[in-house]
């Protein structure tokens, strides 16, 4: 079986890879780079946009520690946190705004953290 190529492919309109094959548009890719740049910016120096194909342009920032990242989704922000460089991240959180899903996935981990000290606590 032919690997098919996640190279897109500008024609006529049409900004898609074969492998993705849903036909997506020139327009929608440029919107998903225009909306991660607008991300990026409001969340300050060194945040990175992500943009990728899969059946559609989607996006996501990630932070200049690369330990966060952060992308719509359904109307609010989903943030991820895990080890640098990681594919999405151990925590997640939703929020309403971007710094709100970032205060929320830190939470997240700071409660799993204080529950495993407490768990583990005069073990070793
Ligand atoms: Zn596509």
């Amino acid at each position: 079986m032919t690997e098919l190529s996640w190279d897109a492919k500008d024609k006529g309109g049409r900004y898609c890879a074969p492998a993705c094959g849903r036909g997506c548009t020139a327009r929608e890719h440029d919107l998903a780079e225009a909306k991660a740049e607008v991300l990026a910016r409001a969340l300050g120096p060194g945040w990175e946009p992500e943009v990728w194909e899969n059946l559609g342009w989607h996006y996501s920032v990630q932070s200049p520690c690369k330990r966060l990242s952060v992308s719509p989704s359904l109307g609010s922000f989903m943030a991820f946190l895990g080890e640098p460089g990681g594919i999405g991240g151990r925590w997640s959180a939703h929020g309403e705004t971007p710094q709100e899903a970032i205060k929320a996935v830190i939470a997240v981990a700071v409660a799993e953290y204080e529950e495993i000290g407490a768990i583990i606590e005069g073990l070793a």
